[in-house]
């Protein structure tokens, strides 16, 4: 009855293995919360090691004929799959913002963004070009193709329940792999009604797989397994660094989508409005929990206080409350972690000198709803210049200089996405060509789109998703040498 779904069977509660529906093998179950009221929304299996076993087996199983099709009769099932999620939006939005808690107009938008890659993917599966090289020798040929790396496992986050699934599972089918997928504990039901739709679809079965449970376990097997070649990840840095050792064993390609620390530089001659415009999309989306939300505002001296009380003005605008609700556009954190993290950064940064200039506190004890909160006066020392925020906190850093701005931008371990604002066109080459990031964001606070390459460097990962270099991540190049002509 929560749900109140057009289409009530989208609601799956078991894992999705070898084309069946199945509960743990013990019988055991986690709940599923939804973070704006505490309540429990369902339960889902809590499988382990033997379940993932059989779903590598599966895929094991399906891989021959999945692979053996051509990019063209992929692609049609990728394409129906795609179809499916654009038909149930309405209702696939309104699980995910039950069980995440995001707006459900961004909801929505993450549906459309997920699709995306779907229907991207079952294009550029049919472009999976290989090449030939001109031969060294007279009487050989040098050529080489592109093949599926074979059976590959997913782990994937709760802050996109469904375009961190499909990021993954579209680029991997539309090469020919098949898949185990292990959504985040917190978000599962997001996860099980994209397998339905699989299932719709027609996918056959042990192509795409889901096993819900315990992360570690699950992980474990994922990581150990000798028939998976391939790991992709997005989530943590140190989750990402142990599952990379994890896989070492068995020598797995990877793919890590990691943490970040963004910065986000206005220089003295921006458009201010547009600045903070840009900051506001840039910060805000999905509560501050992105990877590539700002997490430090570096603002040059001459502009400083003028962009603080317009970003001030604007935070104070944005209306906080249950996802379902009209208007809302800041929902609850996703636990209360979560917001205890924000509340030690915040006291660390305050207790060091930084001015609070809105915000800074739940919006009623016990729940999870942060005020968006604005901090100034913020220095390198404070525990917030170093460690991923994952809320809506806009921590603001002053600067002089250009060179310092560079310098204070990439004093980081991280390199996920950074943004800056400037009407130069000079400084807009030198700057985005000097910051150690994987995306640059100029003059503009929105990056991620399902044709360009999303990724970072440094301690924000391996690997790109998304774009025509996406599909790369499951495919093998195999040079074949022919002699004797
Ligand atoms: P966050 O929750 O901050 O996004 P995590 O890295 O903890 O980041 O979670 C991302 C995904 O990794 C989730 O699916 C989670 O269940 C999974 N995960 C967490 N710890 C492990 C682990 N030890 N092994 C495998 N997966 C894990």
């Amino acid at each position: 009855t929560t749900f109140q779904l057009q289409d009530p069977t989208l609601l799956r509660t078991q894992c999705y293995v070898d084309g069946q529906w199945r509960d743990a093998n013990a019988g055991k179950t986690l709940a599923v919360l939804d973070p704006a009221s505490g309540q429990v929304l369902a339960h889902v299996p809590d499988a382990g090691t033997d379940e993932t076993r059989q779903a590598i087996d599966a895929a094991h199983r399906a891989l021959p004929a999945w692979r053996a099709l051509t990019a063209a009769e992929r692609a049609r099932y990728l394409r129906r799959w795609y179809e499916l999620m654009l038909e149930h939006k309405a209702d696939l939005a309104r699980i995910m913002t039950l069980e995440q808690g995001k707006p459900l107009a961004e909801a929505i938008g993450e549906i459309g963004y997920a699709a995306s890659f779907i229907e991207w993917f079952a294009e550029e599966g049919k472009r999976a070009y290989g090449e030939v090289i001109p031969s060294p020798a007279p009487n050989t040929r040098y050529v080489v193709v592109k093949q599926p790396v074979g059976v590959c496992a997913a782990i994937t986050p709760w802050n996109f329940p469904s375009a961190m699934i499909t990021r993954k599972a579209a680029p991997a089918l539309a090469a020919g792999c098949t898949l185990v997928l292990k959504p985040a504990e917190l978000t599962p039901l997001s996860a099980l009604a994209l397998a339905e739709l699989a299932e719709r679809a027609g996918i056959p079965a042990g192509v795409f797989n889901i096993v819900t449970g315990d992360a570690k376990t699950i992980g474990a097997e994922l990581c150990s397994n000798p028939i998976v070649r391939k790991l992709s990840f997005t989530g943590s840095t140190p989750v990402g660094k142990l599952l990379m050792e994890q896989c070492a064993p068995t020598l797995k390609k990877l793919s890590l989508e990691l943490g970040g620390n963004a910065p986000f530089i206005v220089f003295d001659d921006a458009d201010i409005d547009a600045a903070v415009k840009g900051a506001m999309a840039a910060k805000y989306r999905n509560t501050g929990q992105t990877c590539i939300c700002v997490n430090r505002f570096l603002v040059q001296s001459g502009v400083y206080d003028r962009f603080v009380e317009k970003l001030t003005a604007a935070t104070q605008t944005l209306k906080v409350g249950s996802g379902l609700e009209d208007g809302v556009v800041q929902g609850p954190l996703i636990n209360d972690a979560a917001v205890q993290k924000v509340e030690r950064l915040i006291s660390d940064a305050t207790q060091k000198g930084a001015q609070l200039h809105t915000g800074g506190k739940r919006r009623s004890p016990d729940t999870l709803w942060f005020e968006p909160t604005v901090l100034a006066n913020l220095t390198q020392d404070m525990d917030i210049a170093r460690q991923e925020i994952f809320g809506p906190v806009s921590a603001v850093f002053r600067f002089d200089t250009e060179e310092q701005a560079i310098a204070m931008a990439n004093d980081t371990e991280y390199g996920l996405a950074a943004y800056f604002y400037t009407r130069d066109i000079g400084r807009a080459w030198r700057v985005g060509e000097a910051l150690e990031y994987g995306m640059v964001g100029i003059n503009t606070g929105a990056i991620s789109s399902e044709v360009a390459p999303f990724g970072g460097i440094k301690h924000s990962g391996l690997g790109r998703e998304g774009s025509r270099h996406g599909i790369d991540e499951y495919l093998e190049l195999k040079y074949m040498a022919m002699g004797g002509l």
